[in-house]
């Protein structure tokens, strides 16, 4: 059994009223005209959620894990788009740097990015490969004390408005993965352009869109980590963002599943509420249970990473099981508000549309059983 922290539940209710006053009401609209929430994240920044578990020297919250899940999960409930621009701030470029970055790279990029006045992002993805991330074809040319980086990133979420990418490229091609590494790419430098911006199903109000690398020149001075280690920083890296993606999930399952309980005690059919029919209440509970059980796996991983243990299996089964849960939940919240959960004047299609990009994103559910099944292959001799 969990227990929370004075600081956690303060967390909760912070982040709780956030959502309800802040972002809830602005959802539908931001995500109908593509709306980047730019007051919304100045709060979140000013509120510390932007660099939750970066140490408070650098910029950040100074709390755990364990925090950023429990945010996020509120977030998200509030308003998806927000969840995520958050967490690959918090997750994909303040985490990376904190751990990789030496003291320059953190004073340049992290402390104003884990305030929240600036947002970074997270390059790892090409147009012709995203699972098979070892397969880039963006390259860095070593010049002296200087690396020249050509190639194409897609689907960068925050990419539009981040000013710093981290962005992964292949140094030695004959090295296969050991050949990738991660540089600090500021976004105004030369050679650094970005295509449109997606027109997506869900999370309208974050933006995506490629990041165009043309002879761009950088020093030395911007390579995280050491030339080769950028495969092995992204697969750790990923494996914290998982867990931020699994809150995210759960948040926008918990919006549906409460959107579904009162709309059920509301609307009438054949005499009585619908939600005193069986068939309502069996929906019910499967949300209910299944979005229980994800937030268990996904504290579960949270906490592994405070005490600082290996958790690759445990935030991929908590990415897969919670976004899972997430999709099946605004599935049945659709069903339970019948024809009105296709219209855009009831909040649950936008749930729907918004849970199936975490089945994709930061792996998706197949890789996630691949992850999960390879360490279960190891553990047992
Ligand atoms: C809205 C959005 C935001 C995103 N944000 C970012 C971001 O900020 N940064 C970033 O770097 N990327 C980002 N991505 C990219 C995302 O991570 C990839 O789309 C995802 O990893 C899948 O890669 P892919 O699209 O190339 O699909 P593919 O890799 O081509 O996969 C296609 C299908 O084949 C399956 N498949 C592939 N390999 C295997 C295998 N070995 N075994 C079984 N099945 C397999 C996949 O599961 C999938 O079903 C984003 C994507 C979207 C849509």
């Amino acid at each position: 059994m969990f227990t929370f922290s004075d600081t956690h539940q303060m967390i909760v209710k912070t982040c709780a009223d956030f959502a309800d006053k802040e972002l809830a009401p602005r959802a539908a609209e931001i995500d109908r005209n593509h709306e980047y929430p730019a007051p919304q994240i100045k709060n979140m920044g000013e509120l510390g959620l932007m660099g939750i578990f970066v140490p408070s020297e650098f910029g950040g919250a100074g709390l755990d894990v364990v925090s950023y899940v429990l945010a996020m999960q509120e977030i998200s409930r509030g308003c998806a788009s927000a969840g995520v621009i958050m967490s690959v701030n918090n997750s994909l470029f303040c985490d990376p740097i904190n751990k990789f970055g030496n003291a320059d790279q953190k004073e340049r990029f992290l402390v104003a990015y884990a305030q929240g006045r600036k947002i970074g992002c997270f390059a790892l993805s090409e147009p012709g490969n995203g699972s098979d991330a070892a397969a880039a074809s963006t390259k860095a040319q070593r010049d002296g004390d200087f690396y020249v980086l050509n190639g194409t990133k897609a689907w960068i979420t925050n990419g539009y408005e981040a000013e710093a990418a981290i962005v992964f490229a292949t140094t030695n091609l004959a090295l296969g993965n050991k050949g990738i590494s991660a540089f600090i790419v500021p976004m105004d430098h030369p050679g650094v352009s970005r295509g449109k911006k997606e027109d997506k199903l869900g999370i309208r109000a974050s933006s995506t869109c490629n990041i165009i690398l043309e002879d761009c020149r950088l020093s030395k001075e911007n390579m995280l980590g050491q030339e080769g280690e950028g495969f092995k920083i992204a697969m750790a890296v990923l494996d914290g963002g998982r867990i931020g993606i699994a809150a995210q999930a759960i948040g926008i399952g918990q919006a549906a599943l409460v959107a579904s309980v009162r709309y059920a005690k509301e609307r009438k059919a054949f005499g009585k509420s619908i939600g005193e029919l069986q068939a309502i209440q069996m929906k019910i509970a499967d949300m209910g249970m299944r979005l229980e059980a994800a937030k268990l796996l996904t504290l579960k991983a949270a906490c592994m990473k405070d005490k600082g243990v290996r958790y690759t299996k445990e935030a991929a089964m908590a990415k897969l099981f919670a976004s899972e849960a997430s999709t099946f939940v605004a599935h049945q919240a659709m069903q339970i508000y019948g024809g009105n959960g296709y219209v855009t004047e009831y909040p649950v299609e936008r749930h729907y549309r918004d849970a199936r990009i975490t089945e994709i994103y930061e792996g998706t559910s197949e890789i996630q059983r691949i992850v999960i099944a390879s360490n279960i292959l190891k553990e047992i001799v």
